[in-house]
């Protein structure tokens, strides 16, 4: 199979059903050991600054792995894979848009993966085999999540983890499934995490200190038990056709599509605290106001750069943020106002 890049997760089934092999390139770069050679690869060729550290590791990526075909999205996730894909053109990268629909319709999502089955040379009949055929990896991927919501025995970060490579199986996912089985299996004998810690919420794009940040958080009495973006990477809706599929994905669409899946959540996984990480530069962080002005909970915004440990800048505010969580206690019994405990 010839690999192709992604930029963000996309109908995986339609390219997998032309011929390709999908690699998450945001995977690759965030779990190098050595991140930072990735951005300074883009920093070296002229990408500012002031521009997301995703995007530069991106761009590393692909560099030095010699990756010959991407597939960038250019509506629903991110104004900076334009350029992004602009340069890779001027490289010399076999570069292919794709486009989520403005707004989640099944009737316009049918189109959308029918125009991207043509420009790969497939077909929606062999692409909905290959659905059938990941089936069983996102059933394991939606009992982990109950596995670490309901039942208290599977960590924040392997949720993250788990979750996040959903978007291209770990380039494999019969070997997703078996790892994955394997996992869940292991903590199914596990003693669940104690009653008394904090229950919080992760919203916004995967964060560039997940692995440090889950174990921090748990350091201090508290654990992530709903991880927004991760789990609808995943696909947590079993649907009939990939048309339906990629439409109740709340990702691509407008930040109130999102909340409408969001704040059912919280109140089903009994979430006492919401962190929502914003990307430096990212525009998405502008959200933020709107999420204040929804979510009945309070929040901590914490912004991530390229620095891929936490700073103790970052762990103060975590701290403090447990702390005021914990002062509030009993939760339930507090009556939630709008705004309150923001940080
Ligand atoms: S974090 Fe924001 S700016 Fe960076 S790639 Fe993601 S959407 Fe784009």
């Amino acid at each position: 199979m010839t690999t192709i890049g992604i930029t963000t997760t996309v109908p995986i089934e339609v390219l997998m059903a032309a011929g390709y092999k999908p690699v998450d390139l945001n995977n690759v770069f965030v779990s190098d050991p050595d991140p930072e050679r990735l951005v300074n690869i883009a920093e070296k060729a002229g990408f500012p600054l002031n521009c997301c550290a995703w995007i530069k590791g991106l761009y590393g990526v692909a560099m030095e792995q010699g990756i010959e075909n991407v597939l960038c999205v250019t509506t629903g996730d991110c104004s900076n894979t334009i350029m992004l894909m602009e340069v890779f053109r001027l490289r010399g990268l076999n570069v292919i848009p794709f486009a989520f629909p403005d707004s989640p319709s099944v009737q316009d999502m049918q189109r959308t993966l029918e125009s991207l089955a043509r420009t790969l040379g497939t077909t929606l009949e062999a692409a909905e085999k290959v659905r059938q055929a990941f089936e069983k990896a996102r059933q394991l991927a939606r009992e982990l999540d109950d596995l670490t919501w309901k039942q208290g025995v599977v960590s924040g970060w392997e949720n993250h983890y788990w979750l996040v490579s959903a978007s291209d199986f770990i380039g494999d996912h019969r070997e997703y499934e078996a790892q994955l089985s394997q996992l869940l299996d292991e903590s199914r004998g596990r003693k669940p995490y104690p009653d008394d810690m904090l229950r919080l919420a992760y919203l916004g794009v995967p964060s560039v200190f997940a692995r440090d940040l889950y174990r921090y958080l748990e350091s201090c009495g508290a654990r992530v038990v709903f991880n927004e973006i991760q789990r609808q990477f995943a696909m947590p809706n079993p649907e009939s056709s990939l048309a339906q599929q990629y439409t109740s994905y709340t990702y691509p669409y407008s930040i109130f599509d999102r909340l409408e899946d969001i704040l059912p959540q919280l109140r089903l996984r009994r979430v006492d605290g919401v962190i929502h990480y914003v990307q430096a530069f990212c525009h998405r962080g502008i959200g933020d106001i709107i999420f204040r002005h929804a979510i009945d909970l309070p929040i901590l915004t914490l912004e991530g750069n390229a620095d891929f440990m936490l700073t103790h800048h970052l762990r103060t505010r975590l701290e403090a943020f447990i702390d005021m969580l914990r002062r509030r206690a009993p939760i339930s019994a507090h009556p939630k106002t709008k705004g309150a405990g923001s940080f």
